[in-house]
């Protein structure tokens, strides 16, 4: 059976880089019927938060990636790690090593010096007892270290890389599995060590995780052997890149996924642009899709090997298709914070109809929710005239059609109405109708250009608000 995992460290907000790997991992689990389990992987207690923990259940639950087990938390498994961390000691597996942080510094600069790669060279590998104590004897305080043999071959099939092969002497030498501690204390297990424990632990059948984990899996799959445990499947999803071509960062604007949800882009939208990052739909299916529909059809032949480029004008695209496409009470309900935020003044449930209108009247045109705040603060606060606006209401005319408008105004204002009276007043004023529909729009939203005219009016009318902005334009 299937069992996959996402294994977010707490140390900052939901990362993209980590959603877009849950939600390979949660595709893969549901399209084989297996389980997605959630694990907190909170070891750096000095870096580890609980609001980023609470952001992190947030934003998997906010993009519909449900877990199926109890999270668990691997700051409440240290008796386990270091249980087996004795158990490799004790079979000569793994070791102690007393090097001082000098020590180790003098050793590299020399292998600089004859230009070698960085390596811990194994020296402590095989100390006597009498060194050991002699060490201990100076307070120095040993990390445990995995032994690794330079002439091991690594091979694994990866789901999305295919054959991958390493070699011994290119992991850096024997591993450290756990920092330092007084005396012949185990100190803190280090990540490759408890997540292989971990993954064995809870059953795991296929490690996905991104590609920036791929120097680990061979270090990983050594601890394996030595654990006596079977191998997972492994597979490495491409990196999210930006446009330059190197791997995303804070610099690009966003990384977390609360960023996105505040920018207003929908649930639904961040989870289907996630797929695509890396993932190619098979026909017919076209680009837009539930996550259900692509677990139906996904699998690793579809993920490319080639970073995955993230493009804005896309996702801005995709989520437009969202907002288009969705009933305008729901989206009436995603609105409604994006004006609460922007500090307008209603009465959600009073003012339901009327705000539903609004959304009726702004939803075609949104690619993003929060472009609502600007785009219909007419509707809620008082008029700030952009110059524009100012300079249509010096136009000849301009004054005459507002005050005509004014005074044909009937005592309930409907769609006929309001055409009504533009024709009215173009006739009776002799006006252009240009400048009559501009004056108005002026007079009503203060810019020349925004939603639909009647329509705004309508619901300006609605809240009583017309008659007031007509005296303030001639004012
Ligand atoms: N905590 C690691 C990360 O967030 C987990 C990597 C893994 O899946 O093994 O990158």
């Amino acid at each position: 059976t299937v069992r996959v995992r996402i294994a977010p460290s707490p140390t900052g907000n939901l990362h993209i880089g980590t959603a877009r790997t849950a939600v390979f991992n949660w595709l893969f689990a549901r399209h084989h019927g297996g389980k997605f389990i959630l694990r907190i992987e909170d070891t750096d207690l000095e870096r580890s938060k609980p609001e980023f923990t609470q952001n992190i259940f947030e934003g998997l639950t906010w993009l519909g990636l449900t877990w199926d087990e109890e999270p668990v938390y691997q700051t409440a498994r240290m008796h386990l790690y270091r249980e087996k961390i004795q158990q490799l000691l004790d079979r000569g597996l793994a070791y102690r090593a007393y090097d001082t942080p000098e020590e180790l510094d003098a050793m590299r600069e020399a292998q600089k010096a004859r230009n070698e790669a960085p390596r811990y060279d194994n020296r402590h590998r095989n100390l006597t007892p009498e060194q050991e104590a002699a060490f201990l004897a100076e307070g120095r305080k040993p990390v445990i270290r995995f032994k690794i043999e330079d002439d091991r071959e690594i091979s694994w099939t990866d789901l999305v890389r295919g054959t991958v092969t390493w070699k011994g002497r290119d992991l850096g030498g024997d591993m450290v599995i756990a920092r330092a501690a007084e005396g012949q204390e185990v100190g803190q297990p280090l990540y490759n060590f408890v997540v292989v424990v971990d993954d064995i632990d809870m059953n795991i059948s296929h490690v996905i995780r991104g590609e920036d984990h791929i120097g680990n899996t061979p270090k990983q799959i050594l601890l394996y052997e030595a654990l006596g445990a079977t191998l997972p499947e492994f597979g490495h999803t491409p990196l999210i890149l930006n446009q330059a071509g190197a791997k995303l960062s804070k610099r690009d604007g966003v990384t977390s996924i609360s960023d996105f949800k505040e920018m207003g882009y929908t649930a639904e939208a961040i989870a289907n642009y996630m797929t695509l990052l890396g993932w190619s739909p098979p026909e017919p299916m076209t680009e837009i899709f539930t996550l259900a529909e692509a677990a139906e059809q996904f699998s690793f032949d579809r993920v490319n090997k080639a970073g995955a480029k993230f493009d804005w004008d896309k996702l801005n695209w995709i989520n437009g298709q969202y907002i288009h496409a969705m009933p305008v009470s729901e989206a009436t309900n995603l609105l409604i914070p994006v004006w609460k935020s922007a500090g307008y003044e209603f009465d959600a449930e009073r003012d339901r109809a009327w705000l539903e209108q609004i959304t009726a009247l702004v939803a075609p045109s949104l690619a993003r929710l929060n472009e609502a705040a600007d785009m219909t603060r007419y509707l809620f606060q008082s008029l700030d005239y952009t110059d524009d606006a100012k300079a249509q209401m010096q136009q000849d005319g301009a004054a005459t059609a507002i005050q005509a408008i004014l005074d044909a105004m009937p005592a309930e204002l409907t769609e006929t109405a309001t055409q009504d009276v533009i024709k009215q007043v173009v006739k009776e004023q002799n006006l252009k109708k240009g400048i009559v529909m501009k004056s108005l729009r002026a007079a009503l939203t203060g810019a020349l250009q925004g939603p639909d005219l009647v329509q705004s009016w309508l619901l300006l009318n609605q809240k009583g608000l017309d008659r007031s902005r007509f005296e303030q334009a001639l004012s």
